[in-house]
């Protein structure tokens, strides 16, 4: 069977990497002998995780393939059951499953464990290791868009799967003070309680976002919710209140999301999830295959 690469314009780079790597490919060969891996999520139409990953493997000519799979809550642990009965490389989990996956591993990895949330299963030899690679995602985004983090203020906005990883990522990178604003005020109680005597964070609701004032020494805002993804509108929030220097930076990537618009007509930097979604996926890569990821055919595939 063979499948078109979803992106021709990410060809010209692909066969670049790929004769680099001494096996130029253009299109992605499956054998009988194929590892496949995939992504666990709901809903999952809109990832691009398939793309960069398929793009990789037909570059490196590697006999894998990569495949969506829309998994309702309910039906969580006999999908992860299937990646050990049908012999699966492994997966990744998104949105809504990233924490309710821990319960159905074997091992969690010392950063999947701190971070209380996985986006990346590794199936060694039929046991299931979690990992969370959005922690060094969210890491290196930050640091190629040039924020620097130590000592400062940074506002999270979500208490989800992915707010977990970012609050692991802003304490290795030194974060000062962490706001976390979310719509449920419980949740955002019970995430700096956990990850209290790690990081200096401050539970709010989302509502506090609208002082100013409260916005200040903000250096960063992270959209961590969901609210891009389903098209709902974003709860309002003081943008211009910010220094000029902040960041906003939207998890979703793709569409322009209304807290990125927000942002720019607040005239703010504002950057979307592309590059974490490059870096997170180019560890789960590493993971699986053993293999340095082709970052340069991952990030035009994500074009
Ligand atoms: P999750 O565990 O389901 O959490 C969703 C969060 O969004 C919760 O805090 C929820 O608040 C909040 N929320 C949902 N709709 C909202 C709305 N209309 N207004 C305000 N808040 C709302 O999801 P997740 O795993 O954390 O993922 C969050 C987002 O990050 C997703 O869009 C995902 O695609 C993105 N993400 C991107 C990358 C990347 O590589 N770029 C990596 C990871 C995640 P309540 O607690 O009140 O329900």
């Amino acid at each position: 069977m063979t499948l078109e690469r979803g992106r021709l314009r990410s060809r010209a780079v692909a066969d670049k990497e790929g004769a680099a790597a001494g096996s130029a490919r253009t299109r992605l060969s499956i054998s009988g002998r194929a590892r496949v891996v995939g992504i666990f999520g709901d809903p999952v139409e809109h990832s691009r995780s398939p793309a960069m990953h398929n793009a990789a493997f037909a570059a490196l000519g590697l006999d894998w393939v990569y495949v969506p799979f829309r998994v309702d809550g309910r039906d969580l642990a006999a999908a992860v059951a299937a990646v050990r009965a049908l012999g699966m490389a492994g997966v990744n989990v998104t949105v809504p499953h990233k924490e309710a996956v821990l319960t159905h591993l074997d091992d969690l990895t010392p950063l999947a464990r701190q971070a209380g949330a996985v986006n990346t299963v590794v199936n060694r030899g039929g046991r299931l290791c979690g990992e969370n690679t959005d922690i060094a995602g969210f890491e290196r985004a930050v640091k190629a868009a040039g924020v620097r983090v130590r000592g400062r203020h940074v506002v999270v906005v979500g208490a989800g799967g992915a707010a977990r990883a970012v609050l692991v990522g802003l304490g290795r990178l030194g974060a000062g003070r962490v706001t976390i604003a979310n719509r449920t005020p419980a949740r955002a109680r019970a995430l700096a309680a956990e990850v209290d005597g790690r990081i200096a964070a401050d539970p709010v609701g989302i509502d506090v976002l609208l002082d100013p004032g409260y916005l200040a020494g903000a250096v960063l805002v992270v959209n961590a919710t969901s609210a891009g993804l389903s098209g709902a509108p974003f709860p309002p929030l003081a943008y211009a209140g910010t220094p000029r220097e902040c960041l906003f930076f939207d998890l979703v990537y793709g569409a322009g999301t209304a807290f990125l618009r927000n942002a720019r007509r607040a005239q703010r930097r504002a950057v979307d999830g592309t590059e974490m979604l490059l870096h997170q996926g180019a560890a789960a890569f590493t993971l699986w295959t053993r293999r340095r990821p082709p970052l340069e055919v991952m990030r035009a595939a994500l074009r």
